[in-house]
């Protein structure tokens, strides 16, 4: 074990946690994470990961790796679940072209398990059954600033930056702002079966299929190189809309998807019924650092999943962070890591919580826009099916290369014409 003492403590050993060891050491940063676990893992099952992801992956030379462990599928396409009606698709290879780095899909445990052992390679010190419970400003025995985290267990560790990757539920997110996670009233249930179970149903082998329903949709894709098959079935709980506690189980998905098309009624006898995904993002906040505790990932920006871009946001913050570290040039003296951790911290919070914000808020307008019906679904359908292949407008700010200043943000980011689909919606019947 590496027993050095950190200059960064990282809370929480999830994809944004690890990823952001990896960045910081790469810089030279000495990184010690915690992890409340007993053990480094990650359950769930497939993993969209965009090319604002794989670019940095392949920084790190990790993406041949994930590569070989995941799928290269040749489409994104989107069908009406109620028909089975192709809506719109994007040509991956041709995305690919466009931004340089490929769209791929893996197995979760698969990505999570490549960048540890890279945070393994590279002499992370990682420890497990580690429960931050609380945090502090403290001055290091070197006269420096720093933070120190307290654990369940009585013990505490300091270093002179903590970083607070513990997910939605985090205890850190408490130091910068009073909320709570927002229940969507949706729910997300997934299985992965070896790819012969799905064989004789109508399912693309090469394709990343959505099929986007009245307030439900459905996800299909391959992973292992094509050796599993992953479905996800999402719909509003009835229960939760209705205020009771015990939602989104599974009695609720039996009846979630009754009346929509065949692949959809092919797939859901397929998904696991002991363990479902409630689906909880927060508002975004303007500031996730405060003295040297600093928020990433879920625990800053926890998205709904709509624009699959939830791990790939924690993936690019500590990118960004360590990009910045690293153009102080600092120098490390006997005391400490030589960093200006106030700058920094500033210019990683100015630009990751615009992007940020942009995407949970433009994911949440994407579920009403999947989960349309009546008139407001037809409507729909009309300006997705008119809608070019190759036009990139909404995908430009998301996959193109991750903003280190808000001056590369982009000026203007698109808003879908879903506001002409309310109007409509508020008159159907
Ligand atoms: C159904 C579904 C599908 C999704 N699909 C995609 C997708 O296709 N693409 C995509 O990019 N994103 C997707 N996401 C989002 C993605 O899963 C999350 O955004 C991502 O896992 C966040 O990573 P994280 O490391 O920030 O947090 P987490 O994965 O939540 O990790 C937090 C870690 O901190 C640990 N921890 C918590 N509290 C403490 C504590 N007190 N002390 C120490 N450790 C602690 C936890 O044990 C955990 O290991 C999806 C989400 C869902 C629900």
């Amino acid at each position: 074990m590496n027993t050095h003492q950190p200059d960064v403590i990282i809370v929480g050993g999830g994809i944004g946690g690890l990823s952001a060891a990896v960045a910081l050491t790469r810089k030279g940063i000495r990184v010690r994470v915690h992890e409340k676990a007993p053990k480094f893992d990650e359950v769930g099952a497939g993993l969209q990961i965009a090319p604002n992801c794989t670019r940095i992956l392949a920084d790190y030379g990790l993406l041949d790796e994930v590569k070989s462990l995941g799928v290269l599928p040749q489409a994104m396409v989107m069908k009406d679940a109620t028909d089975s009606a192709e809506l719109t698709r994007l040509d991956l290879v041709d995305l690919e072209r466009r931004y340089g780095f490929p769209y791929l899909v893996i197995h979760r445990s698969d990505l999570h398990g490549t960048i540890l052992r890279e945070a393994q390679r590279l002499g992370v010190d990682l420890r497990t059954d580690r429960d931050a419970a609380a945090y502090a400003q403290v001055t290091l025995p070197s006269g420096a600033p720093g933070a120190r985290v307290s654990f369940a267990d009585g013990t505490t560790d300091e270093a002179e930056v903590v970083i607070a990757a513990d997910g939605l539920h985090s205890v850190a997110r408490a130091l910068v702002v009073d909320d709570e996670p927002v229940s969507s009233a949706y729910v997300a249930y997934r299985g992965t079966v070896p790819i012969e179970q799905v064989r004789h149903h109508d399912v693309s082998e090469t394709d990343v299929v959505v099929y986007v329903g009245p307030r439900c949709h459905f996800v299909q894709y391959p992973l292992r190189g094509g050796q599993m098959f992953n479905q996800v079935a999402v719909f509003e709980s009835p229960k939760a809309v209705r205020g009771e506690s015990d939602w989104g189980t599974p009695d609720e998905l039996d009846h979630a998807f009754e009346g929509l098309c065949g692949p959809v009624q092919q797939g859901l006898p397929m998904m696991w019924r002991d363990k479902w995904w409630r689906m909880f993002d927060r508002d975004p906040i303007a500031t996730w650092v405060t003295g040297r505790v600093a928020l990433l990932g879920d625990a800053a920006h926890p998205p709904l999943q709509y624009m699959a871009q939830g791990a790939i946001m924690a993936v690019e913050d500590g990118w960004v962070l360590a990009e910045h570290v690293a153009a102080q040039d600092a120098t490390r003296t006997a005391s400490g890591s030589g960093v200006d951790w106030d700058a920094a911290l500033a210019a990683y919070e100015a630009v990751r919580t615009e992007h940020c914000r942009r995407v949970v808020t433009t994911a949440r307008s994407w579920g009403e826009l999947w989960h349309l019906d009546g008139v407001a679904r037809l409507q729909r359908n009309a300006v997705l099916q008119a809608r070019d292949p190759h036009d990139y407008t909404y995908t430009d700010w998301v996959y193109g290369p991750t903003a280190l200043t808000p001056e590369q943000l982009p000026a203007l980011y698109p808003t879908f014409p879903l506001a002409r689909v309310e109007l409509v919606e508020s008159t159907a019947s």
